[in-house]
């Protein structure tokens, strides 16, 4: 594979760098070691958590490439850094949730902790300044933020990911609560899994403590909140006999 050299950078986001590369199809992501929950409304800066999202996210996407997920990743280039498809980011926010809890809770006034029959999939606007409202498959489709063929194989993606995320972690002895996923489009139009998959966008319960292993440590002032994203790395990179 050809090596990269981080051009200009073209993005920055609350947890990442995007930069161009020689290849206008292909974009170095580095991490950052920024927190920020409620919309931004929480920050903080902790030395180290860049290098463990990149590297439990490149653990992760290498796992769910393996299964055959279409997705933005390439590969890992070192500890802060991946290589990616350069897309086109849908302004849609999906969240599975296989167990209550967060603002499906608040909302709806349900109790936390009921494991749900089947995975439910919600669907978020991505816009900062509305809060990520929470929408409906007829609102993306009217207002043209996807097709209904993206809708159709979001929604098909999105589920097999969770079925390989609960069978990667459930051996680790980490229950997976919920997680959120953003898709994107490549020059052709492809669609393709983005963003990262991390203990920022999951929620990760050990499974015999009950202890949280994720951004709620941040979000609820839970505390040793590096230790938790390090337990899930340690836990990830440990164990090679994968399912
Ligand atoms: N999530 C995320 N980014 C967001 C909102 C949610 O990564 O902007 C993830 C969050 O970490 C959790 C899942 O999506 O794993 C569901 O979050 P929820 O809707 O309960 O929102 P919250 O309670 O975090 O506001």
């Amino acid at each position: 594979m050809a090596v990269y050299t981080k051009k200009e950078q073209i993005y920055e986001g609350k947890a990442k760098k995007l930069f161009r590369t020689e290849d206008p199809d292909k974009t170095i992501i580095e991490y950052k070691d920024s927190f920020t929950a409620f919309n931004g409304e929480k920050r903080a800066e902790m030395s180290g958590k860049g290098r463990l999202n990149n590297l439990i996210s490149c653990e992760v996407f290498g796992f769910l490439a393996q299964k055959g997920i279409p997705m933005h990743f390439i590969e890992k280039i070192d500890e802060l850094r991946q290589l990616a498809v350069m897309v086109t980011i849908l302004p849609l926010e999906v969240v599975v949730r296989n167990i209550t809890t967060g603002s499906l809770c608040k909302r709806l006034g349900i109790e936390e902790g009921i494991r749900l029959p089947r995975p439910l999939v919600e669907f978020y606007y991505k816009d900062d300044a509305l809060g990520d409202p929470l929408v409906t498959e007829d609102h993306a489709l009217l207002f043209g933020w996807a097709t209904e063929d993206e809708l159709r194989s979001i929604k098909e993606i999105t589920l097999r990911v969770n079925d390989a995320l609960k069978k990667l972690f459930e051996p680790l002895g980490v229950i997976l609560v919920d997680f959120k996923l953003e898709f994107g489009k490549d020059s052709s139009g492809n669609l393709l899994l983005a963003d990262e998959i991390s203990p920022d966008t999951c929620r990760f319960w050990d499974a015999s403590t009950g202890d949280r292993l994720d951004k709620d440590r941040f979000r609820k002032d839970l505390g040793d909140v590096l230790g938790a994203y390090e337990e899930i790395w340690k836990r990830l990179s440990g164990d090679k006999s994968r399912p």
